[in-house]
């Protein structure tokens, strides 16, 4: 028994496969999701999103958006996803040491949300990629 998931953003299809469970960052906390899961619509913050199918897990980053259950298949409508692999780990350090310089400035609470959101989002690509390479090592 599987479910089908799709994961959409703007710019293009990230993932679309029939999956044997999903795990999402709920905006009330994770939420894992088999088949036959009653419909349900919430919210997703930025965290990391977990599938596994067969023996295989998959791993993303996810920077927030919307998730939708139906019987039989998961919709998720993400502001950005990356799969592990596709995440550049230098591009994120780069953006996680511009989000700490300007949070050590003098900020509007404007500019200061941005910065820690920014913040945020390169701390779980770096945690998504790293759990990646250490998977990897141990295999
Ligand atoms: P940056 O400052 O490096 O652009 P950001 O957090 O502002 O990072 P987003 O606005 O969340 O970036 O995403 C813009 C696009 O770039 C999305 O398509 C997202 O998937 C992609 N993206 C952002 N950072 C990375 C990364 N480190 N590796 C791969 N893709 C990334």
């Amino acid at each position: 028994m599987t479910i089908r998931l799709d994961i959409v953003t703007a710019e293009h299809l990230v993932f679309s496969d029939d999956v044997d469970i999903v795990v999402a960052p709920g905006i009330d906390g994770e939420l894992a999701i088999l088949p036959h899961h009653a419909p349900l619509m919430t919210m997703l913050q930025p965290g990391e999103l977990r599938v596994r199918k067969g023996g295989e897990e998959t791993f993303m980053a996810i920077t927030g958006g919307f998730l939708e259950v139906r019987p039989d298949r998961v919709t998720i409508l993400a502001d950005a996803a990356e799969r592990a692999e596709d995440i550049d780990a230098a591009r994120a350090e780069e953006a996680k040491r511009r989000a700490e310089a300007r949070l050590s400035g003098k900020l509007t609470d404007a500019d200061m949300v941005r910065a820690e959101a920014a913040l945020r989002r390169s701390l779980i690509r770096l945690r998504v990629a790293e759990k990646r390479r250490r998977r990897r090592a141990e295999l």
